[in-house]
């Protein structure tokens, strides 16, 4: 990202943001609420337009490529699935979008089902899951693509505090399985701590550093940085 500016109307939210992320990197975008995170990453995925800058991935320059033509899969903090659908439905809906032959939806389907642990799951529909097994298929859907970046946005703030922290380790677990290049974006500076391999640690829509996590924690780069992972969660 390349000093990317947004507006909404007139108004200023995203006042020049530049980033560097290497493939395969597990990145945290972290912030207090409002200050630009979930603006940030519906740009990358061209959920929303740019008023400013430029994005790119790899060579190219994909500010104006529409999302469908993005290689990248979202997962939200609201992460409806599709109630009237089973749980190998509701991963397989993108392919099937795609029209992708069914053996390979099938294949992809079971794969991703054995990565997340949902195999004996598959034949059953949203209502009949827990709050952390919903999140999986949620997570499945996006692994069936096999996107060049997955963008996660608060994937876990409906969860209870016991279960979060056990996605938290399921989902570093399936970035050493899958080394797929990670945006993740949180308001809690913990899970950014014990996730992260490098933090973006943003501000009423700046950039306040950019660092490992020791590093933060070592050497803020100013007071916010420093109160902010600071702070008890
Ligand atoms: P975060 O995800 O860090 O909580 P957001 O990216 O959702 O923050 O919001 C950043 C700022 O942009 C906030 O001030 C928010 O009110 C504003 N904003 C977000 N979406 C819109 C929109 N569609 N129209 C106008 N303002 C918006
Ligand atoms: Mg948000």
């Amino acid at each position: 990202m390349r000093n990317i500016r947004k507006n909404f109307g007139t108004v200023p939210v995203i006042h020049g943001v530049s980033i560097d992320i290497q493939d395969g990197e597990f990145v945290i975008l972290v912030g207090p609420s409002g200050c630009g995170k979930s603006t940030l990453l519906r740009m990358i995925a061209g959920l929303e337009n740019i008023s400013g800058g430029e994005l790119r991935i790899g060579p190219k320059v994909v500010n104006d490529v529409p999302p469908k033509e993005r290689d990248i899969a979202m997962v939200f903090q609201n992460y409806a699935l599709y109630p009237h659908m089973t749980v190998a439905d509701n991963m397989a809906f993108s392919l099937k979008l795609k029209r992708a032959p069914k053996s390979e939806i099938k294949s992809r389907v079971d794969r991703a089902a054995e990565i997340l642990g949902l195999g004996k799951l598959l034949d059953r529909y949203p209502r009949q899951l827990s709050g952390g097994q919903r999140q999986r298929v949620a997570m499945g859907r996006a692994i069936v693509r096999d996107p060049q970046v997955f963008l996660f946005d608060e994937p876990l703030s409906n969860l209870d505090a016991k279960l979060r922290v056990a996605m938290r380790t399921e989902i570093k677990a399936l970035h050493q399985r899958l080394k797929t290049t990670t945006i993740y974006v949180t308001h809690d500076q913990i899970e950014a701590m014990t996730m992260a391999d490098k933090i973006v640690v943003m501000h009423d829509g700046v950039v306040e550093q950019v660092g490992a996590p020791l590093e933060l924690y070592d050497r803020p780069a100013n007071l916010f940085v420093a109160g902010f992972i600071g702070s008890p969660a």
